[in-house]
């Protein structure tokens, strides 16, 4: 009876925002919202099948990465979303199961803690369904303010005794009340429910703008510094392009100080460590070495997790030489090194007011973040 059952609800074709696909079928970083609304649940050992209920029409499901997976069945829905649940119920095996969980098509964002959450509170608090909530911040207005203390905001999933789940909502469906989530369905039977505090990061995609939150969400960074000091020389190597000074970079590679500072905002935004654990300074091989490789080998790590640059901001921060005047030619080649366009790349430089090692044009730095996104 530990088995848990979870119902997506994604019958419904929702607001369209682009004409064709339903919303839970957008790609956000290279996963479609509903691939990430089902997959904690085919993860979770807690969950032992999910149903999801479609619509008739649907052309989009066969395409999805779950379509195949043991755990899930499809069935079709109904008109409302409490009659695709109701559907579910009835085609489940109810001598299997206590408890089942519903959730939303449209909710990418849900973890493994929100499921052991829900599954430890209709336990604790004894009630007939527990549902994540989070606070109201913002003031609401109907006519007048009103007191937003005194509401809350309903999310899913939420968890319910499977057999209430089912009496409730078929009080629902025959009395033709509109439930808007399985909460109120059982509210409605005068049953108990509980709730525990959600996360506003377990958003429902609604809008257009939903979407760009989520991908901030999924984006990952990285900060990277480097310092090298000057001796007196002809030139320094920046971006993978030389700038004639009166000073040259004391390195045992080719000193390209940008570029291993970028390098190590990959590295770290990717989880990889430094540059030092792959291109030690000690190894005679890495000697006058061309950083542009150090690049091209963490492009190649970046490939091998499926990531990709979303953005790069970087700083210089050196007397001299003055960086403006090469400010385009080293943006075009990084641009040509990173393999992305000049628009995604930062390049800004400063000076350190002439104190310290690099006011006395003793040293050079660079400060980059990146921030990472899975490949489109
Ligand atoms: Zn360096």
């Amino acid at each position: 009876m530990n088995d848990l059952l979870v119902i997506i609800a994604a019958a419904g074709k929702g607001k369209r925002f682009d004409g064709e696909i339903p919303k839970q079928y957008f790609r956000v970083n290279g996963q479609s919202v509903i691939e990430r609304s089902v997959k904690p649940f085919i993860e979770s050992t807690h969950v032992s099948k999910v149903i999801i209920a479609i619509s008739e029409d649907d052309l989009e499901i066969k395409n999805q990465d779950f379509y195949n997976s043991e755990k899930v069945e499809f069935i079709i829905g109904g008109k409302t979303r409490q009659s695709s649940v109701f559907k579910a119920l009835m085609h489940a095996d109810d001598s299997k199961y206590e408890y089942v969980m519903t959730h939303d098509a449209a909710r990418p964002n849900v973890i493994e803690n929100d499921i052991l959450n829900l599954l430890d509170d209709i336990k604790r608090a004894d009630s007939n369904c527990s549902y994540l909530y989070t606070p109201v911040y913002d003031s609401i207005k109907e006519s007048r303010t009103r007191d937003k203390d005194k509401f809350h905001l309903v999310q899913t999933p939420q968890i319910s005794k499977f057999q209430d789940l089912k009496i409730a909502i078929k009080k629902c469906i025959d009395e033709n009340i509109n439930c808007p989530d399985e909460s109120f369905a059982i509210e409605y039977s005068n049953l108990k429910t509980s709730k525990i505090r959600g996360r506003r990061s377990n958003i429902k995609i609604t809008e257009p703008e939903d979407l760009e939150i989520l991908n901030k969400f999924l984006t990952r960074s990285g900060i990277g510094f480097d310092l090298h000091k000057y001796e007196a020389g002809s030139g320094i190597i920046l971006g993978g392009y030389k700038i004639n000074c009166n000073y040259k970079i004391i390195a045992h590679s080719d000193g390209d100080v940008l570029l291993h500072s970028i390098a190590d905002s990959i590295l770290g935004a990717s989880g990889l460590g430094d540059i030092g654990k792959y291109f030690s300074d000690k190894d005679d091989k890495n000697k006058g070495l061309d950083s542009s490789k150090i690049i091209r080998f963490c492009l190649r790590k970046l490939n091998e997790l499926n990531l990709e640059i979303y953005n790069i901001d970087t700083t210089i921060i050196c007397e001299e030489p003055k960086i403006n005047p090469h400010r385009d030619n080293i943006l075009k080649n990084l641009s040509s090194i990173l393999l992305i366009p000049v628009n995604k790349i930062g390049l800004k430089a400063t000076t350190s007011e002439k104190i310290g090692i690099i006011g006395k044009n003793q040293a050079i730095a660079v400060q980059s973040l990146v921030n990472l996104r899975d490949k489109q």
